[in-house]
């Protein structure tokens, strides 16, 4: 039941051991709602999505919160610039209320078109202003706030001995090369806790506190929606390798100045994937979204294949052509898939392996031992899709019986809880009409009726079924696409 995983904290892999028995606590950053969440947005999500269902499989609870940021992420990490919600609002004519509405409502259709597992909190960080602002009280009680009057609250990181830790900052080699970011801050790296209202203009979106009136700061929300639904101390947390110096580092500082405890045992950090091997920009038009995906033809679970095929701290690049490659893996699992359902009119045709020793061990001893093992051992996902498509090269047509059927459908099964991809599931049994369409065309090849045969062939094929003519009959498969 172990599951190793690479701990941006301590730098290596480390055996995850959860804090409560058999809980695990994790938390995700969640999308900041200004603007259609992009492919690499959801990246990490597929990721994250995998181990909750790897440590599920493990036999882990898992009780995970996702924040949705609709407010004060500013458009520059160190507090300046202006509110990403504000900046939407602005652009579309609506108010920061409705923009976020807007893109949640697109996330939420789009976390369910990609299967997620939903979280069991998602909580909106305007929804705890309260909780934030009690929050920050008793920060200031401590004594780790100042004001830098028209700006906003500002954390006092000189106060904490381990500030920076995650990211191994080098403060004093960031305080020599220092650009001041906000006049009157004390240190380089302090950052706001509340920022205040502009005086000569209304935001869409702020409230009282005792220090004025404003906004949280980004980081606050994380701080506050980790504790107030899972506690002081969580054992997993996740998101972005960005968010690494700036946005978890302040995460941390807030919460361990409140608690005196770790905040989270392992920290775990997607990295960024690129476009035809550049960075996503507006400039050359290459965001790419989900309904990009699916304007084109391809199946969303296409794009978790391609995900899913590196490995989620290597970076990635995204194209076209590799969106092919994915689609084109994912047709054969499932064409791998529906030979299950074939024997049954097949006659003496059933399916087996092919004499692949270290796979026929795997299929008839521990179904899904090797996939398993490879995604505990720091989310793997690399090696099982490889491993999938040995499997389909694997599998041929003959004489074999129905205990090895049962197994075979276990074993999809069970690589669809780990992975979500829906190879089994997406492969339904083809239709009665469709059979007998098939059966049809095996009495016409019978009595040498290549002519009947060929439009019977040609029918199916408009439904989307490809007939490949076996020595043992005709075997149906989706066709590529
Ligand atoms: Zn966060």
């Amino acid at each position: 039941m172990t599951v190793r995983l690479y701990n941006t904290l301590s730098r290596r892999i480390d055996e995850l051991q959860p804090i409560n028995d058999n809980t695990i606590k994790m938390y995700t950053c969640g999308l900041t709602v200004y603007s259609h969440p992009h492919i690499g947005n959801w990246l990490g999500y597929i990721y994250w999505d995998v181990l909750v269902r790897v440590l599920r499989v493990s036999g882990y609870a898992v009780e995970r919160t996702q924040n949705i940021t609709d407010v004060g992420h500013l458009t520059s990490d160190d507090d300046n610039g202006e509110d990403k919600m504000e900046k939407g609002a602005r652009a579309e004519g609506i108010t920061a209320w409705d923009v976020a509405q807007k893109y949640i409502d697109i996330a939420d259709r789009e976390a369910g078109e990609l299967g997620l597992v939903p979280a069991d909190h998602l909580v909106r960080a305007t929804a705890m202003i309260d909780q934030q602002i009690e929050f920050a009280k008793i920060l200031d009680d401590k004594g780790y706030l100042y004001r830098i009057a028209g700006d906003g609250m500002y954390f006092d990181t000189s106060k904490l001995e381990q500030y920076g830790q995650l990211a191994r900052l080098d403060i004093d080699g960031l305080e020599a090369g220092a650009r001041v970011s906000v006049e009157g801050k004390r240190n380089i790296t302090d950052f706001a806790v509340w920022k205040f209202s502009p005086s000569d203009q209304k935001r869409d979106m702020e409230w009282d506190s005792p220090w004025g009136r404003g906004f949280p700061g980004w980081h606050l929300e994380c701080s506050v929606i980790a504790r107030e639904t899972l506690g002081d101390q969580i054992d997993i947390h996740t998101g972005g390798i960005d968010h690494i110096p700036v946005h978890h580092t302040n995460e941390i500082a807030q919460t361990e100045a409140i608690t005196g405890k770790q905040f989270a045992s392992v920290w775990l950090h997607v990295n960024h994937i690129k476009v035809d091997g550049q960075k996503m920009s507006k400039s050359l038009g290459n965001i790419y979204t989900l309904d990009d995906i699916t304007r084109r033809g391809y199946d969303l679970d296409a794009f978790k294949v391609f995900a899913l095929s590196k490995h989620y701290r290597k970076e990635g690049n995204f194209t076209w052509s590799s969106m092919d490659a994915a689609a084109h893996r994912l047709t054969a699992w499932r064409n791998m898939a529906a030979l299950r359902h074939q024997p049954k009119y097949l006659g003496d045709a059933w399916l087996t392996m092919r004499e692949t020793p270290g796979y026929k061990h795997i299929l008839f001893d521990e179904p899904f031992r090797f996939i398993y093992s490879q995604l505990k051992d720091d989310l793997n996902t690399v090696e099982p899709l490889m491993w999938l498509d040995q499997l389909t090269h694997s599998i041929v047509v003959m004489p074999s019986n129905e205990q090895f059927l049962h197994k075979f459908s276990l074993l999809l099964q069970a690589i669809d809880d780990l992975l979500g991809l829906n190879i089994a599931q997406k492969t339904p049994d083809i239709s009665d009409d469709l059979k007998q369409i098939i059966m049809k065309r095996q009495t016409a090849r019978a009595n040498q009726d290549w002519q009947q045969s060929d439009e019977l062939r040609h029918q199916l094929a408009r439904q989307g079924i490809t007939i490949r003519d076996t020595r043992w009959g005709q075997l149906w498969e989706y066709c590529q696409e």
